[in-house]
């Protein structure tokens, strides 16, 4: 069983439909995938009749910001009510919160001498629910400014880059409220990834567990390291907490080792999870 629980649609900042995401991870060789985009469950209905027709299996999910003294954590969610009030209005708060920031990031741009109008960079997220820092990237891209995302981040618009603008995510404590009250199970992406470790040490780690219903930890995704996945997954074991992986597939738009199938879950974490869904 190949199992891949984290992946991105043109719903949010992957450059596949979300139609088009189910083909290709059944042409991968797929057993079971999940749809995770940014702050959004819109693409989940045509993701779910989609891969029902291909004779996939699905998951329902959701990749929330969230944050830990001001830095940015990402907080998968599976399952769950997608319209649970509570969540559905810290959502929406958080997706206001991507569009407050871009005409910021687009005056500093402009500073830069790389003007680009809103609608440069909506022209990209015509089917985005979530719009983020990967439509300005295609918009750069599209003016000639640069190559790929890629340039994009690491010279302008990365987090340390002189185009970056913050926004509005979640405190994490309040995110697993929130998704554990929606019935859904939180597991922390890619921890320890983007230099997150200091704000997730492993005590902090059993506290989640304990106190705040943390369910899991993506230990398997292509931009963790050996060692921090030997490290996560001797965590999770201690603490009972499920270990999943996921490719973090972006489509076009990621380059790398990011193919669907990339990361993948195993049949018994997955029985875990589908027990608690
Ligand atoms: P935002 O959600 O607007 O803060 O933008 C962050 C998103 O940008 C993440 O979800 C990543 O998928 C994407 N991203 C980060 N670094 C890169 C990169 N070097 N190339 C392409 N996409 C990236
Ligand atoms: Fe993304
Ligand atoms: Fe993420
Ligand atoms: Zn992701």
């Amino acid at each position: 069983m190949r199992i891949d629980l984290h992946s991105h649609s043109t719903i949010s900042d992957g450059t596949d439909a979300p139609a088009a995401l189910m083909a290709q991870a059944s042409a991968a060789g797929l057993d079971v995938v999940a749809l995770t985009d940014h702050d959004t469950f819109d693409g989940i209905d045509q993701a779910a009749a989609a891969a029902s027709e291909l004779g996939l299996g699905f998951v329902a999910g959701m990749e929330m910001s969230t944050e830990v003294h001001g830095h940015s954590i990402h907080l998968l969610m599976y399952g769950g009510d997608r319209g649970d009030r509570a969540l559905s209005a810290e959502l929406e708060l958080i997706r206001t919160g991507r569009e407050r920031r871009l005409p910021i990031m687009l005056e500093r741009l402009a500073a830069l001498n790389m003007p680009l109008g809103l609608a440069d960079v909506e022209a990209f997220a015509e089917d985005a629910a979530s719009v983020g820092r990967p439509h300005v990237a295609d918009a750069m891209v599209a003016a000639g400014y640069v190559a790929d995302r890629d340039e994009a981040f690491r010279l302008y618009i990365g987090d340390d880059g002189p185009a970056y603008a913050d926004r509005y995510a979640c405190p994490l404590e309040k995110a697993l409220r929130l998704v554990t009250r929606a019935g859904g199970v939180p597991v922390i992406a890619h921890p320890w990834a983007r230099k997150s470790r200091h704000d997730l040490p492993p005590a902090y780690v059993r506290r989640l567990a304990a106190d705040h219903g943390l369910a899991g930890l993506e230990v398997d995704n292509p931009s963790m390291t050996d060692a921090d996945r030997a490290e996560l997954r001797a965590l999770a074991d201690e603490l009972g907490l499920l270990a999943t992986g996921g490719s973090d597939h972006h489509g076009a738009g990621k380059k790398g080792t990011y193919d669907l199938g990339s990361g993948l879950t195993s049949p018994e974490q997955y029985e875990r999870l589908l027990a608690r869904l």
